[in-house]
């Protein structure tokens, strides 16, 4: 679609960043331009009224980027997923496997209660380790998924088969 294409256009491949071997989608040309900014936001409030979620969740930090104006123009409240030991409140913790050792995600506790459907957004789902892990946690806050909406998926990287088990039933949409 002229969407996908005009979104597409505005992604910048950067080879060998964040390291040798690595090609990097950087995001920064979409956002710096308002007409697939507003595209992108539009597309993925229209995936958060679909999926009837309650609550918007985004995954630090480029998930806050995209999320929190999704989160205001499908008319719902946004939840920051952080990378542990950045939220000040009584939190839920959960850690997952990189391809090198680990990491940990945290939300508050009280930002998501039995009633919530969430939708987690973020730019890029690459291993799907991220996202598989922000699913754990939204249910361990007693949420319901909505399902994961990204701007792009990594094919090569499996994510969508990492995430699978994880969905329980949910969608996983990439544009
Ligand atoms: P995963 O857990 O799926 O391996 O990694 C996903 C996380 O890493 C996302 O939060 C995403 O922002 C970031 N990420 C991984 N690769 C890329 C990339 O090529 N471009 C961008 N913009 N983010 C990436």
């Amino acid at each position: 679609t002229d969407i996908k294409e005009l979104l597409l256009s505005r992604i910048r491949d950067v080879a060998d960043y964040p390291e040798p071997g690595v090609m990097f989608k950087d995001i920064t040309p979409l956002l710096a331009d308002p007409a697939a900014f507003t595209a992108l936001t539009d597309a993925l409030a229209e995936i958060a009224g679909r999926s009837r979620a309650t609550k918007v969740v985004g995954l630090e930090a480029r998930g806050f980027i995209l999320g929190a104006p999704v989160a205001v123009r499908a008319g719902l409240g946004f939840v920051p997923v952080r990378k542990a030991g950045k939220l000040p409140g009584a939190t839920l913790r959960q850690s997952y496997d990189l391809e090198y050792g680990s990491a940990e995600i945290e939300v508050h506790a009280e930002d998501l209660s039995a009633g919530d459907r969430v939708l987690v957004v973020d730019d890029v789902l690459a291993t799907g380790g991220t996202a598989e892990a922000s699913l754990t946690l939204i249910r361990r806050a007693g949420a319901q998924v909505a399902g994961v909406a990204v701007l792009m998926e990594l094919g090569f990287l499996g994510g969508r088969a990492r995430l699978e088990p994880a969905l329980g039933g949910a969608s996983l949409e990439a544009l």
